[in-house]
């Protein structure tokens, strides 16, 4: 038996565990501190190195907003997971989130203003609706034009990804996880009560198998046909010509439903500047073929927009980024358990905005791992909707 062979053979005699979670994402290491803190054996398995830039985590920053335009039925998870970053925040003596208040601009009837709107009032958020003019006074580096409107909620904010994906290793560290970085899963199988997991390593047993591969979910779950795309996006990070206008205090973390898209940018902060992204649009990709290089006209086009409505944002490029959504056709996350394998839980299709969400999504995948079902109001988020069965 060749060298390859014989240390596969000792992969799978040293690595047994209840739970073994592929891809360690933002919401596979979510979901490794949910577990190991709950006293299971969890063994985390990651291609990559830690904070690689392939797939949806990378980056320093994240927006963090509960007025949640895309449904109300994300508000009570949003509002879960604020409280789970503060303990997440606590337990590692990392800071995670900064509220600066959000602002989302758009036409009365987009669906940013009416969906905000629609949360806040049935959550009973506290919101306010301005008028163009209104926001212009409160915000001099925007300019709204005047048919548009504003919502601003208080309690969005800024997430500080890197060190939320840092806290959530520590945290599963601490708690017994083991994480492997530099594995790739590459295929597994019911085997009797549990499921028999091949790697680039070798093989491993788990009772219980979570899988958040983010873009590389067709892949790994190619046999449910989940209705996921990929898409390449950008992010652009400016040195504004006036930062006194974009620090925080006078600006809070924005949205922007404009006839040529829909962006979000941040105030400024050190080594970052102002970030700036595109949310619609993006080039149908798969997270093996996807361009990471960046084109001088796809920046041109980023600093027009950007210059149409923050025009003293639009100064020097720090550095373009590109990074990957993983897309469902109705935008919602898919977050479930396997149809005909319920010893395998999964997560994926976050379509732009899971960051926020990852505390509580490492709890529904930790409830439905072990026990099948989660108190959450994950409901919505099931993949039954796509009339998922195994294929
Ligand atoms: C530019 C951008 C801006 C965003 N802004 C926001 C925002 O402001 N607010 C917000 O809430 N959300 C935002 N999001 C969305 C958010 O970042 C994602 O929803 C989230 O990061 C998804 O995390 P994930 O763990 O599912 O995916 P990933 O981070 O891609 O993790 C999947 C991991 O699985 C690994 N993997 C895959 N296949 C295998 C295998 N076979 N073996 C081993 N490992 C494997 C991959 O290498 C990868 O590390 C944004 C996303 C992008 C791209």
């Amino acid at each position: 038996m060749d060298a390859g062979s014989e240390q596969r053979k000792g992969y799978r005699q040293m690595h047994s565990a209840d739970v073994v979670i592929v891809g360690l994402g933002i919401m596979g290491t979510a979901a490794a501190a949910a577990l190991a803190r709950r006293g299971h054996r969890v063994l985390g398995l990651e291609q990559y190195p830690p904070f690689h830039t392939r797939g949806s985590s990378h980056g320093k920053t994240r927006i963090i907003r509960e007025a949640y335009f895309e449904s109300p039925e994300y508000v009570p998870l949003v509002q879960r997971a604020y409280v789970l970053w503060e303990e997440l925040a606590e337990r590692t003596g990392r800071t995670l989130l900064r509220v600066t208040g959000g602002i989302s601009l758009g036409r009365p009837e987009s669906p940013f203003i009416t969906g905000a709107r629609e949360s806040a009032l049935r959550h009973g958020l506290a919101h306010e609706l301005l008028d163009a003019a209104e926001a212009r006074k409160r915000f001099p580096a925007l300019r709204v034009p005047d048919d548009f409107v504003a919502l601003l909620e208080g309690r969005a904010g800024i997430l500080f990804a890197e060190e939320c994906w840092r806290a959530f290793i520590d945290d599963a560290v601490a708690h017994g996880a083991r994480l492997h970085f530099g594995v790739r899963v590459t295929g597994f199988a019911l085997e009797g009560s549990g499921v028999a997991i091949e790697t680039s390593e070798g093989a491993i047993r788990a009772e219980r198998l979570v899988v958040t591969a983010g873009p590389w979910t067709p892949e790994v779950l190619a046999s449910l046909g989940l209705p996921l795309t990929v898409r390449r996006v950008l992010v652009v990070h400016v040195e504004p010509r006036r930062r006194e206008l974009f620090e925080l205090g006078q600006l809070p973390i924005f949205l922007l439903d404009v006839p040529e898209g829909e962006y979000y940018g941040f105030p400024w902060l050190p080594e970052q500047g102002v970030k700036f992204g595109r949310h619609d649009d993006g080039e149908a990709c798969t997270a093996e073929t996807a361009r990471r290089e960046v084109r001088d006209d796809e920046i041109a086009h980023m600093l027009a927009v950007l210059g149409r409505y923050l025009p003293e944002a639009a100064g020097s490029v720090l550095m373009p980024v590109t990074c990957l959504y993983t897309m469902t056709p109705d935008g919602h996350f898919v977050l479930d358990r396997h149809p005909e394998w319920p010893h395998v839980a999964f997560a994926g299709g976050f379509s732009g905005h899971g960051f926020k969400f990852a505390p509580v999504i490492g709890e529904a995948l930790a409830d439905l791992a072990i026990e099948g079902r989660s108190e959450l109001p994950i409901g919505f988020l099931g993949a039954g909707r796509f009339g998922t069965r195994h294929q």
